[in-house]
């Protein structure tokens, strides 16, 4: 029964009393916590509104390639082996120095690594990386200018390190941010791994009368801090396009459905460069997929964090500013106004009045 979906369920509840029983137990952990059993906190859904459910999908703390959404069960009691106790504190940094750091003091890192960094998702047209970029390879633990990306809480430095915890920097541009990764020789402990542990803060999924779905924190966020990463399946242009035309059919029909597809591009420091990551959440996806979209840029900072190693990089948040319990979690899905279909309820001074639309 833990595999069934909602309406299954549902059917199956209604042929006796023993089921129904085991059925409305089954829906109360699924409402308990809609990550079920994957994240470091479970997160509880909240709706006060309407009787629709949240939208089905399988929850992923981490992206996927694309693939079929992998079947997982609802509201089951068994917890994966990686599973951390439930509000327990994110892994300690080691007390260890990552090699990383005795390579970032001075020389030039030897593994390949650089190597590594340097073939991250460019499009196949893309020009050679240069000279310059080849003798100054990204540092584990710096942003792609070359800047520390991490203080000594782990909170992104170039947010943390200003005095007015109200004060919100720009997020016009993503923070690219290397760390650690399968290329280094540091365990998961590394203070290089900030964003490798998942959900790092309580939130809830709550619909909005206006918005619809959306995520609260549950517990204050001190500016600078880790938030989560959007996870969901890791598509090519091609098969986004191809999603892209689905969804817009079914969005004709189904009033419900609401797709998360995101588009990232980034330009790198050369100028030549030009990364496209395209993640959808529709089907397999995190609590990032509830995180509506504010006209101001929001309380998060979309950041590219790649690890050392990976050819993949991963689009991740961290607190903008000082976010207390309660406020809801945003950020700007982008500037781009080609499609004025869909209002938006953001309800700041910068409001354009209608969400962002790109074409994939
Ligand atoms: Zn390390
Ligand atoms: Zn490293
Ligand atoms: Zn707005």
């Amino acid at each position: 029964m833990p595999w069934l979906h909602l309406k299954d369920l549902a059917s199956l509840g209604r042929t006796c009393r023993a089921l129904a029983a085991t059925a409305a137990s089954l829906n109360l952990l699924r409402a308990n916590d809609i990550a079920r059993g994957l994240e470091r906190f479970p997160v509880p859904v909240f709706n006060i509104v309407d009787h629709v459910l949240y939208p089905l999908f399988s929850y992923s703390p981490f992206s996927i390639l694309r693939s079929s959404p992998p079947l997982l069960p609802w509201g089951s009691l068994s917890r994966p082996p990686h599973k951390t106790p439930s509000n327990a504190r994110p892994p300690s940094p080691s007390a260890d120095i990552c090699p990383c750091v005795a390579s970032n003091s001075g020389q030039i890192l030897e593994s390949n690594s650089a190597t590594n960094h340097s073939q991250l998702c460019m499009e196949a047209d893309s020009p050679p990386i240069s000279k310059r970029q080849r003798e100054m390879p990204p540092l584990c633990g710096h942003l792609l200018e070359g800047e520390l990306a991490y203080d000594g809480d782990s909170r992104l430095h170039c947010l943390s390190m200003s005095s007015k915890s109200d004060e919100w920097v720009p997020s016009n541009e993503f923070l690219s941010i290397i760390e650690c990764g399968p290329a280094c020789g540091c365990s998961l402990r590394c203070k290089y791994r900030v964003t490798q542990h998942g959900l790092s803060v309580k939130v809830a999924v709550l619909k909005d009368h206006l918005k619809g779905w959306s995520l609260r924190a549950m517990d204050f966020i001190p500016k600078g801090a880790f938030v989560f990463q959007y996870a969901g399946e890791l598509l090519t242009t091609m098969e986004a396009q191809s999603r892209q035309r689905l969804y817009d059919e079914l969005r004709k029909t189904q009033a419900e459905f609401a797709p998360s597809l995101m588009v990232v591009r980034e330009h790198l420091p050369s100028g030549n460069l030009c990364l496209r990551l395209i993640i959808d959440a529709t089907h397999v996806g995190n609590v990032a997929r509830f995180v509506n979209h504010s006209c101001d840029g929001g309380n998060l900072q979309p950041c590219i964090a790649r690890l050392s190693g990976s050819p993949i990089p991963k689009l991740v948040f961290f607190a903008r500013c000082d976010i207390g319990e309660g406020d809801e979690l945003t950020f700007s899905y982008g500037d781009v106004h080609g499609c004025e279909t869909h209002p938006c309820f953001c309800k700041t001074a910068a409001c354009k009045g209608f969400l962002p639309f790109e074409e994939t």
